[in-house]
């Protein structure tokens, strides 16, 4: 049996509308006309996109729709809808939904029938992803890395052994640290692209090992201002083949809870390294 919702053809559609993320003229044309054309721009600032909407000559009504509000505005958009009108929804800047609000609206869109259709367009991650030089055939977007030191370190020690491309978004008052708990959490040389200010006057990537780009980061006046996109390279794929700093990495967290031994014994069963090789490294840990 489909669980497939019946889409109201009595009802209007939602439209998930992309927006730059930076530069104006990567606002696609059939952005623009869904704009235009909709009863309703649901915006989560109204006077941020009220200036792009009017630079494009557009006056259709917004209204705000953001993190705090959204559970509220919902219902007030589900009745537009559902009395026939199109809608449109924005976010400040890229594609709703991504780290920006409208998940609330489209589950309960959906629920209750009503069509939902992307304008897709500009997306920090896939702009930044798509120029880093980085495997790109798998990738994990994590969002925002927690603000607190320990929470952040405890999300990228879960991850350091995650094969895929790694995607974050960051703030520029935690680039720094980020990027410092980055090195000490997966190693010196784990291989990391920074993208900063995608599409604008001084777009930059920064590529190498994260140690040698914190220094960079730090040593560039620019370094810590404006909107960042950081992506780590996916951690060796066979854990046969698993370089030493994944080696050393596993061998510490275990001795953190058991002997020497037997942190070696199954540092070896997991990545078929020699046992005796690995209690010496072991071993040596255990002296520093
Ligand atoms: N929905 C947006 C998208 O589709 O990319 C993302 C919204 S999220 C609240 C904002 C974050 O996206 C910023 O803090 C930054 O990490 C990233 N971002 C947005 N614009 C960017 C740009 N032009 N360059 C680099 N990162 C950007």
């Amino acid at each position: 049996m489909s669980s497939e919702i019946q889409i109201s053809e009595s009802s209007g559609t939602l439209y998930i509308v992309a927006t730059p993320i930076g530069n104006l003229d990567d606002l696609s044309s059939r952005a623009i006309a869904v704009l235009s054309r909709v009863s309703l721009v649901a915006a989560e600032d109204t006077r941020h996109s009220g200036r792009m909407l009017q630079a494009l000559g557009v006056d259709t009504r917004m209204l705000a729709l953001h993190d705090h509000n959204e559970r509220d505005r919902t219902g007030q958009v589900m009745q537009r809808l559902e009395e026939g009108q199109d809608v449109a929804l924005i976010s400040d800047a890229g594609t709703p939904l991504i780290s920006d609000p409208g998940f609330i609206l489209v589950r309960e869109a959906r629920a209750k029938g009503i069509r939902v259709s992307p304008v897709p367009g500009p997306c920090a991650i896939v702009a930044a992803l798509c120029a880093a030089g980085l495997p790109t055939d798998r990738f994990a977007f994590e969002g925002f890395l927690p603000s607190k030191k320990g929470a952040r370190v405890a999300v990228l020690e879960k991850l350091a052994s995650e094969t895929a491309t790694l995607v974050f978004y960051e703030s520029p008052h935690r680039i720094l640290e980020a990027t410092a708990d980055i090195a000490e959490v997966m190693g010196a040389n784990r291989e990391l692209v920074i993208a900063r200010e995608l599409t604008k006057t001084f777009e930059t990537f920064y590529s190498g090992g994260a140690a040698e780009i914190l220094e960079t980061l730090k040593a560039d006046p620019h370094g810590s201002r404006g909107e960042f996109v950081v992506m780590i390279r996916g951690a060796e794929k066979d854990a046969g083949d698993a370089g030493m700093e994944e080696v050393d990495r596993l061998l510490k967290l275990l001795l953190t809870e058991l002997p020497v031994k037997k942190a070696a014994k199954l540092v070896a069963e997991m990545t078929g390294r020699a046992k005796n090789e690995l209690y010496q490294r072991a071993l040596s840990f255990k002296e520093d």
